[in-house]
């Protein structure tokens, strides 16, 4: 069951979720609870660590945010090596403690936990061919096939288990799967979502990522690749290509929201790829203005950009209320506009009788945009200029995030103008496909499906 779209308050796109995996390490399972924290923006809805104890794995899982959902006293009492954990955003299965991650449970070989962040497109098929085989499904998720391709019998390891499993599934998946002696992290063969790879206290960590490795202080190795299966045991690490990579295909949402801006994926600093997302925006729509301000926190480096490379002075004219939840449900259309007064308000010295560019990162529905233009202009601006950071979203996501569906994107629904005249914008402006590829940089392969309608993983089978 898929959460019903009105139910989702923000106007943006979800991410689905964040892994890690720490190995090599005392008390494991706390350095995995710090480094969730560096990982909350990818899932607020449920978090979880499975920790092996001894000849025991334990699983600690809750709803809600990290701190909400796992009490770090808890796991400080854990004294095991190895732990990997999960952050939740539901795309696939409803909101629920039984489709929280890490899904685990008994197997031949003993304890087996997984976490996945990604969407599967052919787990229909395997399901139903295991159930024929008389298999048990608890939870509702696509993650919950995974365990079982990795439980079957007849591998020696999870590794091999892990390789068979890569040729036979289809879809997006950067995911963690820990048994009694081994983390195995692996890459989809379109490395469609990040995963990286990193080393501190003598052990090794794996992570969505790289501000976890930060927080963790430990060094950043590499990026795992795509189709790459990467073995994290306490005395080392060892890799094997699990299946033939495809051509790198990324989200390419990473760089325009998702990911933190401290964060390096694939090379590329998040942060300066925005910022030059703003530089180009400038270049291809340059308007006479008397400030930029930005839409916090993800418009930020967006709006630096479009500022300096416009000499425009840059102001911090929206105040951004940080105790607000970024998902909490809200029923009704009106309470949503009411919840962007909440979470937004204006400084009406920095825009009061001004020519104001607002640069926000994505527009999906509009309705977010639309409130902030009113209340701008309640303030006094002359003229409110909607420039974004990113090409019109005009295709949903069948990769794991929450996009909302075709009918709600308003760039789906509306032509440029119409889009202008809901907004009640004096222009709005997108930077172009070219324009986002280029501020991400020819080194990275990505998937811009939501922009173009090219879907490079394929659909769901
Ligand atoms: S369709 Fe869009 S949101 Fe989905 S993986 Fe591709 S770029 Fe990312």
């Amino acid at each position: 069951m898929r959460m019903n779209e009105s139910e989702r308050w923000s106007d943006k796109p979800e991410e689905s979720c964040g892994v890690v995996g720490i190995a090599g390490v005392q008390a494991a399972a706390s350095y995995v609870w710090y480094a969730l924290q560096a990982l909350q923006h990818r899932g607020q809805e449920s978090a979880g660590i499975a920790t092996v104890k001894g000849d025991d794995m334990v699983v600690a899982k809750g709803m809600g945010l990290v701190s909400e959902a796992i009490s770090l006293s808890r796991v400080r009492g854990i004294s095991g090596d190895m732990a990997i954990g999960h952050v939740r955003y539901s795309t696939v299965g409803a909101s629920s403690l039984e489709n929280a991650q890490p899904l685990s449970g008994k197997y031949l070989r003993g304890s087996l936990a997984l976490a996945h962040n990604g969407q599967l497109l052919n787990t229909d098929a395997i399901r139903r061919k295991m159930m024929l085989e008389g298999a048990l499904f608890q939870a509702q998720t696509d993650s919950e096939v995974l365990t079982h391709l990795l439980a079957r019998p007849g591998f020696g390891s999870i590794e091999e288990a892990m390789a068979q499993a890569m040729t036979e599934l289809k879809g997006s998946y950067s995911l963690v799967a820990l048994d009694m002696d081994r983390i195995v992290a692996a890459r989809d063969p379109y490395g469609n979502k990040p995963l990286c790879l990193g080393a501190f206290k003598g052990g090794w960590a794996v992570a969505s990522e790289s501000c976890v490795l930060d927080v963790l202080d430990a060094r950043w190795i590499r990026d795992v690749e795509p189709g790459e299966i990467v073995t994290l045991t306490p005395s080392g690490i060892r890799s094997v290509q699990g299946v033939k990579a495809e051509r790198l295909a990324l989200c390419a949402f990473e760089y325009v929201y998702f990911a933190r801006p401290d964060s390096v994926i694939d090379g590329v600093s998040v942060m300066e790829s925005r910022n030059r997302m703003g530089r180009i925006l400038y270049e291809e729509y340059p308007v006479d203005a008397d400030v930029v301000i930005p839409v916090p926190d993800s418009g930020i480096a967006g709006a630096l950009g479009y500022a300096h490379a416009s000499g425009i002075s840059f102001d911090m004219g929206l105040v951004k209320n940080r105790f607000v939840g970024r998902t909490f449900i809200k029923p009704s259309q009106a309470e949503r506009l009411q919840a962007v007064q909440l979470k937004l308000s204006v400084c009406g010295s920095s825009v009061e009788g001004k020519k104001v560019v607002l640069v926000d990162d994505s527009i999906v529905r509009g309705t977010t945009s639309r409130q902030l233009i009113r209340m701008v202009r309640a303030h006094g601006a002359k003229e409110v200029h909607l420039m974004v950071a990113s090409p019109p979203v005009s295709y949903p996501c069948y990769y794991g995030i929450d996009t909302a569906s075709s009918s709600e994107l308003i760039a789906a629904t509306h032509t440029r103008k119409a889009i202008r005249e809901f907004i009640d914008a004096d222009s709005v402006c997108h930077l172009s496909l070219t324009g986002l590829r280029k501020s991400i940089g020819e080194s990275v392969g990505v998937c811009a499906a939501c922009f173009d309608g090219s879907y490079p993983l394929g659909f769901k089978e």
